[in-house]
């Protein structure tokens, strides 16, 4: 069995795009701006938002931080992305989700400019994506693609079994895959015997937020597991969907929770932001 190591692959990945920062700088005296839009007080929020501020201090960009009380009105909201949608200095915008309920998150993510829509949420960037054309594509998903493919591990022609249908992982990882040439069978809650997919899957990828959801006896011998679901245990730490310790004898390569998924998907924001940025500033030349 072998660890899918996401933490030195992100790390690789800063290290090139804090060259490639550099470089964009000396050419054009441009620097990659990202403005991150977080609503309310949710601790989760506030954990990933600090994290991908300090990535972006990291690598060089510009960061800004619009933090907004959880009673902020739609209007608001919708104000502040047209300032950073006009904003020549800011070429990624990213709203944490999720907002509050009185909040149409639907509306929110249709007024980023899909030029700036680093996310990759934007329903144009979704259409390009199934359509596989050149766009923003969500982070969490991208980064699985990448981590296998440091790997060596082509997905072309193998069962992929994805777990978890939601629009910025499940659904997101399966169109990746099926561009890739894989089989891909997408399962959720109302998936009837979930075992019976797992079993058959030579790549089973779970993204689900269910602590010991994938068990040993679901997986098949030599079978490559991707864990992107992140859980508190009882005791505090973090934890995937996956029962790593009894799952991973039989695996060929699986990725640990934490470090495996979760710091690809700050590496590919720091990825897709620099590419937004370097699009605008062929746009400004
Ligand atoms: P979500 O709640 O939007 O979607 C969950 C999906 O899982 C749904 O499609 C649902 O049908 C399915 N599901 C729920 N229970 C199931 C079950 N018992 N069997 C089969 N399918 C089931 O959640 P999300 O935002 O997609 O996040 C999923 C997990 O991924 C969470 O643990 C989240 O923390 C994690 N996540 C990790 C990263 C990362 O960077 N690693 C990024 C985003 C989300």
């Amino acid at each position: 069995m072998q660890i899918l190591d996401g933490k030195a692959l992100a790390k690789k990945i800063e290290e090139n795009v804090t060259n490639e920062v550099a470089k964009l700088k000396a050419e054009t005296d441009l620097t990659p701006g990202l403005a991150v839009i977080l609503v309310g007080q949710d601790p989760a929020s506030q954990a990933y938002v600090n994290m991908k501020k300090k990535a972006c201090d990291r690598v060089g960009f510009y960061s800004v931080t619009h933090e907004m009380p959880q009673d902020i009105s739609q209007d608001a909201i919708e104000n502040t992305i047209t300032m950073m949608n006009q904003n020549p200095n800011i070429d990624g915008i990213l709203v944490q989700l999720p907002l509050p309920p009185q909040i149409d998150t639907t509306k929110i993510l249709e007024l980023v400019d899909p030029a700036k829509d680093v996310d990759g949420f934007h329903p144009y960037n979704v259409g390009r994506l199934v359509t596989n054309l050149d766009g923003f594509v969500p982070c969490t998903p991208l980064g699985v693609m990448e981590l296998l493919s440091e790997y060596n591990i082509d997905v072309k022609g193998k069962n992929c079994c994805v777990v978890g249908a939601s629009n910025i992982v499940g659904k997101p990882m399966a169109a990746l895959l099926l561009n890739a040439d894989a089989t891909v069978e997408v399962c959720h809650i109302f998936t009837d015997d979930l075992k019976k997919h797992t079993l058959n899957a030579d790549i089973i990828l779970v993204g689900v937020g269910v602590i010991n959801l994938i068990k040993e006896d679901m997986v098949k011998d030599g079978a490559i597991i991707v864990d992107i679901g992140i859980n508190r245990a009882d005791n505090g730490k973090l934890v995937g969907d996956v029962d790593f310790a009894n799952v991973s004898p039989k695996c060929s390569y699986i990725t640990p929770v934490p470090g495996g998924v979760g710091p690809m998907t700050i590496a590919m924001l720091l990825s897709n932001t620099l590419k937004a940025a370097k699009l605008n500033a062929q746009k400004k030349r």
